[in-house]
């Protein structure tokens, strides 16, 4: 997506060098990269008024020069069990889609360790970020997925969702896990992932240990032995979701290209270059005819390629999207699958389900919010979408 819709830089979007280097062009001294960013990112001022050690003069400047929220909050929804969902609309919505996004909160207040083996952290409140408009990869359970790519966001919009939410946090809170399993494949927006995971961990900005970040990809080689390559040390977490190739391909269009074998491969170069452990996503789905890829067969299968790239597995119930027919799987269904990956040696785990009760499934809460406004004659497909407040 473009970065803002006026000529201002958006400030999010740089890192300290960058920052500094504008600072210097615009006559200010070198410090004040420095105060900007402690007031954007430890301070959380929403604005540069708010700076107060710096002279009236440099604030205009600053103001005049530089961006901070560039998007429009649409929606911001709060489930029963605490997980917060917030709507962006970015400012170039010309495609019709009003450029939508979905960031996600979900917080967790026990030390129970995490399906990341994260024990550290009790009072954990994880991010779940967006790195596109809608997804390229067309999964065929996904809300996201199913209007294709509408846009690629960049660094300054990853940023300014954790930055939204952090917004939302009490002072003494701040977010402390970060997963890519928002809208979008992070690998297919490569340089904006890797921009943003540099911000997230900078001691400057979110100060987010790579152990607690996650990159969740639907599994692209090059990408991933690239990202192995530049040596962050975060957790890389592959979406398998089936566990053979024939049925890969059935709900993951990418999987035509892309064999499970080739995915083993760049898994383990992954490991070698980071040492860090790979995760298995794996969205347990059934349709009214019975499972899709939840039977015993399929957690053998399973087992295999895990113990192949000494991979822990996330078992993810599927939460059901209006207009799709998958179905989600019944509690028994999922724990016997999980008994079969245990007797088999491998570490599965079950991630809790959150927020069922505000359009939890990826992609979801855009998908219904731009249903309601087109009821409403709020939207024409492939026209400017027209702004709620007018
Ligand atoms: S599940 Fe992930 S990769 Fe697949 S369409 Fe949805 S957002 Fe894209």
């Amino acid at each position: 997506m473009k970065e803002t819709s006026t000529a201002k830089i958006h400030l999010l979007g740089l890192s300290k060098a960058e920052l500094t280097e504008h600072i210097l062009e615009f006559g200010m001294p070198k410090f004040r990269a420095a105060q900007i960013l402690e007031w954007i990112y430890k301070k959380r001022a929403a604005g540069f008024e708010q700076m107060t050690n710096l002279s009236l003069g440099d604030r205009q400047l600053l103001a005049d020069k530089f961006e901070i929220f560039t998007s429009k909050l649409v929606r911001n929804v709060t489930s029963t069990d605490g997980t917060e969902k917030i709507l962006l609309q970015w400012p170039d919505g010309v495609d019709g889609t009003g450029g939508l996004t979905e960031t996600v909160m979900i917080p967790c207040d026990d030390d129970q360790a995490d399906e990341y083996g994260n024990t550290t952290v009790a009072h954990r409140r994880t991010a779940c970020l967006s790195t596109q408009v809608g997804c390229p990869v067309q999964c065929a359970f996904c809300a996201s997925g199913l209007e294709g790519l509408k846009g690629n966001l960049t660094a300054g919009q990853v940023i300014e969702q954790a930055l939204r939410l952090t917004h939302n946090l009490p002072i003494e809170r701040r977010l402390s896990n970060i997963v890519f399993m928002g809208m979008g494949e992070p690998l297919a927006n490569f340089n904006v992932t890797v921009a943003a995971i540099r911000t997230l961990m900078a001691e400057w900005a979110f100060h987010i240990s790579g152990r607690k970040i996650t990159l969740s990809t639907v599994g692209l080689p090059p990408q991933m032995k690239k990202f192995a390559d530049l040596e962050i040390p975060v957790n890389l977490a592959i979406s398998l979701h089936a566990p053979n190739d024939q049925l890969r391909k059935q709900i993951i269009p990418w999987a035509e290209k892309i064999s499970i074998d080739q995915l083993i491969d760049a898994g383990r170069y992954y490991f070698e270059k980071t040492g860090r452990e790979l995760t298995l996503e794996y969205i347990m789905l059934d349709s009214a005819g019975g499972g899709v890829n939840t039977l015993p067969e399929h957690a053998r299968q399973l087992a295999t390629i895990a113990k192949q790239l000494r991979a822990n597995v996330n078992l993810i119930y599927y939460n059901e999207v209006p207009d799709l027919s998958f179905k989600r799987p019944s509690g028994q269904t999922v724990f016997s699958f999980q008994n079969v990956l245990r007797a088999a040696g491998v570490n599965a785990h079950i991630r809790k389900s959150r927020g069922r009760d505000v359009a939890a499934a990826c992609g979801q809460l855009a998908r219904q919010d731009r249903k309601e406004r087109l009821a409403q004659g709020f939207v024409q497909i492939g026209t400017p979408e027209k702004n709620q407040d007018e």
